[in-house]
């Protein structure tokens, strides 16, 4: 056999499909979730198409410079100050506006978002300018927000913090490498001040919070709520999922809740895309008790 002629035959080259990044984490259980549970076909659907893009756009993310001596360190984390500040976060504004208008068009074809929203989130990816306020705004938090001239829906700022997150997520990775934060006990992000997502249990039985907005992990208390700080036993209630993967911690004196996966029961570390919507059940049981995320 002639293999030269078989080399430079079309049909020699891989399928399209073996080429290209690999799929983002979580894709794979996704789809065996899907499989499992077919009533959150849809949510699912509208997931892995959030991460496929949120995938592709972190490869294109640049890892930001952490020049953070660990006297600055200690001092912020006593002061309970955020370690990341807005200007040191690598915002390509062009990515970021990408990743506006692919997840804003996801959202679309999913009916997850109002016409007056997409409007507004295709023109904010079409002028960037305007962009950047609005992102430093969301960052620093809904105060912020509620002080521009024209505040946007809640709908409109979840998607502004879905285009944030490939920059957020690169921060976590380099300030997790060459920062500790394992002295830090309070129930927000010490890298960028968001509220946890989600809980996992460790192997080793720890409690650690998984940030929503940068994905940041930190080790918290056992079961005491992140929102309030009520540490009273008597006044958490708590259920585990019937599988015992999951758990719901409510609190009766804020009334919030936070929703855990307990690697403990299953084969995998925590996965936040995979397991906020696998947890979906837990949040209507959540809301029907009369707590609120
Ligand atoms: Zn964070
Ligand atoms: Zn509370």
């Amino acid at each position: 056999m002639d293999r030269s002629k078989l080399r430079d035959a079309p049909d020699d080259d891989p399928p399209p499909t073996r080429r290209g990044p690999a799929p983002a984490p979580g894709i794979a259980e996704l789809t065996d979730l899907k499989a499992a549970s077919p009533d959150l076909a849809s949510a699912i659907d509208l997931q892995i198409e959030l991460l496929t893009i949120e995938h592709r756009i972190l490869a294109r993310v640049s890892l930001p410079t952490v020049d953070l001596d660990a006297e600055t360190v200690r001092a912020k984390l006593e002061s309970a100050s955020p370690l990341l500040q807005f200007e040191q976060i690598p915002l390509e504004c062009s990515d970021v506006r990408l990743a506006l208008r692919e997840m804003a068009d996801a959202l679309r074809r999913h009916d997850a978002i109002d016409a007056d929203d997409y409007a507004t989130a295709q023109t904010l990816s079409h002028r960037g300018r305007d962009l950047v306020p609005l992102a430093a705004a969301w960052y620093a938090g809904p105060p912020a927000l509620a002080q521009l001239d024209t505040p946007p829906s809640e709908m409109l700022a979840e998607l502004i913090g879905l285009a944030l997150r490939p920059s957020l997520r690169r921060c976590a990775d380099a300030f997790g490498r060459s920062v500790d934060w394992s002295s830090w006990r309070r129930g927000r992000c010490p890298l960028c001040g968001g509220e946890p997502a989600l809980a996992t249990i460790t192997p080793d039985a720890q409690r650690l919070l998984i940030c929503g907005r940068c994905q940041a992990r930190w080790p918290f208390h056992d079961f005491a709520c992140p929102h309030c700080d009520n540490a009273d036993k008597a006044r958490i209630t708590s259920f585990a999922s019937r599988d015992g993967r999951y758990r719901l911690y409510g609190c009766d004196a804020c009334r919030r809740y936070l929703k855990a996966y307990d690697a403990r029961q299953g084969t995998r570390p925590a996965l936040v895309h995979v397991d906020s919507i696998a947890t979906l059940p837990l949040d209507a049981a959540a809301l029907q008790r009369g707590y609120q995320a």
